[in-house]
């Protein structure tokens, strides 16, 4: 396998492998260990080209740093990318020459799933290097981390409610989810075990109307959730959902979910903190499943209520970055990445 490192400038190491034999074709990077190893997921995509996949690979790597630095999980950000399509280029061999050649970083990038990598394909990493997170709890792993990122998102819309209504209780709140797949239908229960009334969309119908019957969520056309007229929008499906024309639409007092990227650009948060909606930028509130696998390096290894008492701090980690952005005149997604690189360079 030939490895190759690449120069990046504010990136610590990324390299890219080829390995003729298995057709494995992968870039990693490590954007920072300033606050312990370099964890984040595995992503197979068919990029275009490999510059296309340097590019999501360091984007990617980035945001894992902060992520984690919010978060307070004492460990930095990375990230890896294997160009090609699933059904086409999966193999044995393939996740094993991907095992080795995340071996080769030492233990400063550290893996887990992403985008089409399943837990059976890291079993197979597993067997090529040890730093692999996120394996099912009877390998002693953390197990699947959506149940925690939705708790991280309840307890976050709990404190948006606070923070902007001056209430926490979701009781008789209006709270609208935009897809209900792992995150998403759990968020939805926990709502509506506290008492809120739930607005659901998902574009798979049957998924949807299980809930409905399940739980008593109203379900709400695709094409007309951002517009209802509620208290909480919360994005748990697609990022880029927050654009010029949804902006318009709108008519929620806060945006709090689970999906990464939700804004389509920056400009977009300012354009919200103008309209007076509250928003609880995606890294900061999703941040529970990665919370929940970084309880897998405490001495004694993974221990679930730790895990939970610190998922339970996500509503003051909103606060710190709420308050941020009052002060500094900013928005909520500029006033977290301040927070996020105060934390790392206390660190460096
Ligand atoms: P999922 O694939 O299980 O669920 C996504 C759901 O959204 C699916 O049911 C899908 O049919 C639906 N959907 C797709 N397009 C839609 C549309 N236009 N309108 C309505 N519904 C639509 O994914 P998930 O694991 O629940 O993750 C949801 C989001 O949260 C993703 O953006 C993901 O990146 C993010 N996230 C997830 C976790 C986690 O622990 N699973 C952690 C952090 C962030």
């Amino acid at each position: 396998m030939d490895i190759t490192d690449l120069q990046v400038e504010g990136y610590e190491r990324v390299a890219k492998a080829h390995d003729p034999e298995s057709g494995l074709r992968a870039i990693i990077s490590v954007h920072s260990t300033a606050l312990g190893p370099a964890l984040g997921g595995m992503r197979m995509w068919p990029y275009a080209s490999e510059e296309e996949a340097l590019t999501d690979a360091l984007r990617l790597s980035k945001g894992m740093t902060y992520k984690s630095a919010v978060a307070h999980t004492m460990l930095g950000g990375g990230k890896s990318v294997i160009i090609g399509a699933p059904l086409k280029i999966k193999s044995e061999a393939l996740f094993l020459a991907m095992g080795r050649f995340i071996d080769a970083f030492e233990g400063r990038y550290i893996t887990a799933e992403d985008v089409n990598i399943k837990i059976p394909d890291l079993e197979i990493v597993r067997r090529a290097t040890k730093h692999v997170t996120g394996l099912s709890r009877e390998d002693g792993g953390s197990g699947n981390p959506s149940p925690y990122t939705a708790y991280g998102v309840y307890l976050g819309i709990r404190a948006a409610l606070g923070w902007k209504c001056g209430d926490d209780n979701v009781t008789g709140r209006r709270v609208a989810v935009q897809g209900v797949g792992a995150v998403g239908s759990e968020l939805c229960r926990r709502l509506r075990e506290g008492g809120a009334k739930v607005f659901a969309s998902d574009q798979k119908a049957d998924r949807l109307r299980a809930l409905v019957e399940e739980i008593g969520v109203e379900a709400v056309d695709k094409d007309e959730i951002l517009a209802l007229d509620v208290e909480v929008i919360a994005p748990c499906a697609l990022g880029a959902i927050i654009d010029d024309a949804s902006i318009e639409k709108l008519r929620c007092q806060i945006i709090a979910g689970s999906a990464n990227n939700v804004l389509l650009e920056p400009r977009h948060g300012t354009m919200l903190k103008e309209r007076g909606v509250l928003y609880a930028p995606d890294y900061v509130i999703n941040a529970g499943g990665i919370i929940n696998v970084a309880a897998e390096f405490a001495p004694g290894g993974y221990q679930e209520d730790e895990a939970i008492r610190r998922i339970e701090r996500i509503p003051q980690a909103l606060k710190e970055v709420w308050t941020i952005a009052e002060q500094e005149g900013i928005s909520a997604s500029e006033a977290a990445d301040h927070l996020a690189r105060r934390i790392v360079a206390q660190k460096v």
